[in-house]
């Protein structure tokens, strides 16, 4: 996935104030989605097909061939199909996430877009999936998906006595561990195992 600092047109973005301007325009914001997601061109996510219009009044796509929900959009099976926030934010938040050193956290993005730092965390989150996996296409596909708990950001060695005896079992030792429980989601090629409590559940029902 090529989510580098240029706008579509090879123009540079160097700074948050530019990225925050050019992608205001939704229509900048949809073109750099459209390009990055098919750079080779438009294709139709039910059949594969590159016989695509584009209906500019409403930014949605219509495949040529016959077939159930010819109408897609940027969104349309990707990462941010279930979210409501706009491609000017995402583009946004893909910017910042692409351009920092250090990776971003919920709360700056929170800050600079002016949406909620629940939502932030969310769009993050699928942000990363994306970088990470060079795709856009949603999580899950068309699969079941499960969500366990798991732990990041930090060293067990730095953890307190306690905590640690609480999280740790076995020997422990290089296992990176607990600041924060976040979700790991991931597809399974079989059932969905039993949820293991109520925010594993909560979990699936969002997803
Ligand atoms: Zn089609």
């Amino acid at each position: 996935m090529n989510a580098e600092n240029t706008n579509g047109t090879g123009q540079q973005i160097k700074t948050l104030m530019q990225a925050v301007t050019h992608f205001a325009d939704l229509n900048a914001a949809h073109d750099f989605f459209t390009k990055m997601r098919w750079p080779d061109g438009v294709v139709c996510p039910r059949c594969g097909s590159t016989d695509v219009r584009y209906s500019p009044t409403y930014r949605r796509f219509e495949c040529s061939h016959k077939h159930d929900r010819r109408q897609f959009t940027v969104k349309t099976g990707t990462i941010m199909e279930d979210s409501p926030m706009g491609l000017d934010k995402w583009a946004v938040a893909f910017w910042l996430e692409v351009n920092a050193k250090n990776s971003i956290s919920s709360y700056e993005i929170h800050r600079a877009l002016g949406i909620t730092q629940k939502s932030a965390w969310f769009m993050l989150h699928r942000i990363r999936f994306a970088v990470k996996s060079g795709t856009f296409t949603k999580m899950g596909g068309n699969g079941p998906i499960e969500c366990d708990e798991t732990y990041v950001g930090g060293l067990s060695k730095n953890m307190h006595l306690s905590r640690r005896r609480k999280a740790i079992t076995g020997t422990g030792g290089t296992i990176v561990i607990a600041h924060h429980p976040a979700w790991l989601i991931a597809r399974t090629a079989g059932p969905i195992a039993q949820p293991t409590g109520r925010q594993h559940g909560s979990c699936l029902a969002r997803n």
